[in-house]
């Protein structure tokens, strides 16, 4: 598991506990269900939080392949893994992204598959992707002022991702949730609108407090708590911020709208800890497996086993040594990266 290993270890588990079907369950009483795959660590935008000032892409060769793909989502589906999410960098940027999710969509096991994507691409891909057995959308949208989000995305054009939400409307890709980061100073004007149009398009728009990362950005100016946006009066005039006492370490809160047109998500990955109920692992764009969204140091080269000619019950073992690997609770931060990474590097 030594990340600087070229070589991974193929050495094969012999336990009950490495038999095909047995879920993966972690040391705390987690079972892992939910997978999220980086199809690429490259994007058609720049968005100022997310991505650093400078950065190398990898190379399309040290991608995993949609067969390598395929081949491990069938291992974890044999285990339990039942929700699979690709993302990126842009998901959509890579060919062929379609035919990936019809063979994911056929895997035996899979109930749910999403994309995640910033929406541009899906002009020309929302047809395909409904046609391949795609379950629901998420779509990054964090202003709908035109200047703002080209100056946040560098250079991207707001009407390009409305036509792309419009054609996945049009191609009836649903469930849709609208993914709004929360950034003072930039959008904390505008959550309301933002609220507005997600309810007029029957989509639930989520708010994710703004992760410290290798990016563009100054965390410190830019970072605003959902508890800091819930007293905002735009927003409790049109949710019901009642059931948000109750929140107990919870990824999210879904709160009602007053309009009892839909609801209104809230993620809080900086303010409340929800470590105790994770059932997650990634994928990174070249192959690594990833215990914990911040932990540098819990993850394995899957890529380079699958290349050396492993076994299905040798990735077993690797996947199951890296569930073993997944920390209780709180013992990461975003602060343990060092800002040395960004999430198109792990895949957000
Ligand atoms: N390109 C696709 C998109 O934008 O939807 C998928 C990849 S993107 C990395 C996935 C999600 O990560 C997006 O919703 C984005 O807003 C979020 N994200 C990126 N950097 C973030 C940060 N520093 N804090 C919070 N969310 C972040
Ligand atoms: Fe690209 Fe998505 Fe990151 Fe924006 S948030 S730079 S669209 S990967």
């Amino acid at each position: 598991m030594d990340k600087t290993s070229s070589k991974p270890s193929l050495r094969l588990e012999k336990s009950p506990s490495n038999e095909p079907g047995v879920p993966f369950d972690d040391n705390f009483g987690r079972t892992m269900k939910y997978l999220r795959i980086s199809l690429t660590d490259r994007c058609n935008f720049k968005c100022t939080y997310c991505r650093p000032e400078i950065e190398e892409t990898k190379r399309h060769e040290d991608l995993l392949t949609f067969e390598e793909i395929e081949r491990i989502v069938t291992i974890m589906a044999t285990n339990g893994v039942r929700k699979v999410r690709l993302t990126g960098g842009e998901p959509l940027l890579r060919k062929g992204a379609d035919h990936l999710v019809r063979m994911i969509s056929d895997i035996k096991g899979i109930e749910d598959l999403a994309i995640t994507t910033n929406a541009v691409m899906l002009s020309k891909y929302a047809v395909r992707l409904a046609a391949a057995g795609l379950d629901r959308l998420n779509i990054s949208l964090d202003t709908l002022d035109p200047k703002r989000f080209s100056e946040l995305t560098c250079g991207g054009s707001l009407k390009d991702a409305l036509m792309g939400i419009d054609a996945a409307v049009e191609a009836g890709l649903k469930p849709i949730k609208l993914n709004t980061v929360l950034i003072k100073g930039f959008n904390d004007d505008e959550l309301h609108s933002i609220i507005d149009y997600a309810a007029s398009m029957g989509f639930t728009a989520r708010f994710i407090e703004f992760m410290p990362m290798s990016n563009g950005l100054d965390w410190e100016k830019g970072y605003i708590s959902v508890d800091d946006v819930l007293k905002m009066p735009e927003i409790a005039s049109r949710v019901d911020t009642s059931a948000a006492l109750n929140r107990q370490n919870t990824a999210s809160v879904y709160l009602p709208l007053r309009s009892g047109t839909g609801e209104v998500g809230f993620i809080t990955p900086m303010s409340s800890k929800f470590c105790n109920l994770c059932n997650r692992l990634r994928i990174t764009a070249d192959g690594r497996l990833r215990a914990c969204l911040p932990a540098d140091d819990k993850d394995a080269d899957l890529k380079g086993a699958l290349r050396a000619g492993a076994s299905d019950d040798e990735i077993l073992a690797i996947i199951r040594r890296v569930v073993a690997l997944k920390p209780e609770s709180g013992e990461y931060t975003f602060d343990s990266l060092g800002r040395k990474k960004s999430m198109v590097d792990i895949g957000g």
